[in-house]
């Protein structure tokens, strides 16, 4: 156990130095760092390093997880749900006293935090799965209880997700199965929300990730943020600009790239390539393109920059859908939902599904800005404005909680659900409750994190 340690800390040194000398440009060295730590099929210190860089960094990844031969079992017990923010690329320009330094130290992660977090739920076992494949839409005539589907013929959408062959076909149809998932249907009997039969590899806990606000606002691009998600080869990087002023093009820096490159370092912490939920606000564009309009009105030369984003913003979308990112609603203006009328969150609504919809598909997940519940309550009542919502189409409503609770509401087929929150407040305040998933301890960045106390 002790040489295992000290022979993984060498190694973590060696390929330091390698990553140094090979990405000097991108002067990234923490977080190649943290890459070479997190490497579980690492060499032995004896090969080469350039065996070792493959090792690290593998060209495509072979097929898609799991493959045939890994023996899956049901699950039924709580799926947990975290949340993100977009990360903290360069933590010394948000940690620098201003008026900004608070907000930034409780909701945000910086890079390094984030790269310990996936790393930590990857060894305590947990794997990514799909909303759409923790719950699903059925209607009375069709319904199957679990006793009724043991002895069934497996089918593609409604139990592990696969076809007949044990894949997920292909890319293109990844998304469509999404939305068949939550379709009415025909038979028109009563239609119900149900858990469906989450098939996982033996040992695996089901995890699902959701990212807020992945808008890279202006102010964002101010505090150490990245600033756009781009496509290079087929994958998704970040754009943006370091604390000198200078570009940067890395897959190192944002929350969404790092998952994808952790997924490709480890296949078997995600079911088929998912990755996460990406819950878009409207206001400011969507993704780092700045695709909204204006009340005020645009100029003709605006409205031209606008559809050039539009036009710019296509092939990160689809990049984003071929590597297993999905896509909710997060309001088009951020609004609090539990403020507002049905009048109020449906021009928002259309807006969304004007400016985000018309760009990234309609979507049955609504996450509510703040973590406010419409109507003041979603769990007690339905009310007008969930009713609304529901009419919009949407089936599963994420608040902001301390368990990763979820209920099925009876009066209407919808699913209310809460997600737990890693950031600098349960960091500071909360580490036995994430003690299962991570240590803040171990995870803490006390290089760069304003000395704002803790208790622990
Ligand atoms: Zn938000």
């Amino acid at each position: 156990m002790k040489t295992d340690r000290i022979t993984k800390r060498l190694l973590a040194l060696l390929l330091a130095a390698v990553c140094l000398f090979a990405l000097c440009a991108c002067g990234n060295t923490v977080v190649e760092e943290n890459a070479a730590d997190r490497e579980e099929t690492a060499a032995e210190p004896e090969h080469d390093a350039e065996e070792i860089r493959r090792a690290v960094k593998p060209e495509e990844p072979e097929e898609v997880y799991p493959g045939p031969d890994v023996e899956l079992t049901e699950y039924d017990g709580v799926v947990e749900h975290l949340f993100f923010h977009p990360v903290i690329a360069y933590p010394e320009m948000a940690f620098r006293g201003d008026y900004m330094e608070q907000g930034l130290d409780d909701w945000m992660l910086t890079v390094s935090e984030y790269d310990a977090i996936l790393d930590r739920l990857y060894e305590n076992g947990y794997i990514l799965v799909d909303i759409g494949d923790v719950w699903g839409l059925e209607t009375d005539a069709e319904e199957t209880g679990p006793e009724d589907t043991e002895n069934a013929e497996p089918d593609a959408g409604k139990t592990d997700g696969r076809d007949k062959d044990g894949h997920h076909g292909k890319h293109g149809s990844k998304d469509s199965r999404r939305r068949q998932n939550w379709e009415e249907g025909s038979s028109g009997g009563r239609k119900h929300v149900v858990r469906k039969k989450l098939m996982l590899p033996k040992g695996k806990k089901p995890l699902i990730i959701s990212y807020d606000d992945v808008n890279y606002y202006e102010y964002m691009r101010e505090y150490g943020f990245t600033y756009k998600l781009i496509v290079k080869d087929g994958k998704v990087w970040s754009w943006g600009l370091d604390p000198q002023g200078k570009e940067v093009v890395s897959r190192d820096l944002d929350a969404v790239t790092i998952l994808d490159k952790f997924v490709e370092e480890h296949p078997d912490f995600s079911m088929y390539g998912v990755k996460g939920c990406i819950a878009l606000t409207g206001y400011e564009g969507i993704l780092g393109y700045r695709t909204q309009t204006s009340t005020d009105g645009l100029t003709a030369e605006q409205e031209k920059q606008r559809q050039e984003e539009i036009k710019a913003v296509g092939p990160v979308i689809d990049a984003l859908k071929e590597n297993g990112w999905y896509f909710g609603s997060h309001t088009w203006g951020h609004i609090d939902l539990s403020g507002y009328g049905v009048d109020g969150v449906a021009s928002d609504t259309q807006r969304w599904k004007d400016e985000v919809a018309s760009l990234v598909g309609d979507t049955p997940y609504l996450f509510y800005p703040h973590g406010a519940r419409p109507d003041g309550d979603d769990f007690g009542q339905t009310g007008s404005v969930f009713e609304y919502l529901y009419g919009q189409g949407y089936r599963v409503f994420f608040s902001v909680g301390i368990e990763s609770f979820s209920h099925i509401k009876e009066d209407i087929p919808a699913v209310i659900a809460d997600r737990m929150h890693p950031d600098g407040t349960t960091l500071r305040w909360n580490r036995d409750r994430y003690m299962r998933f991570y240590d803040a301890k171990d995870v803490f960045d006390y290089d760069h994190r304003p000395d704002l106390g803790r208790d622990w």
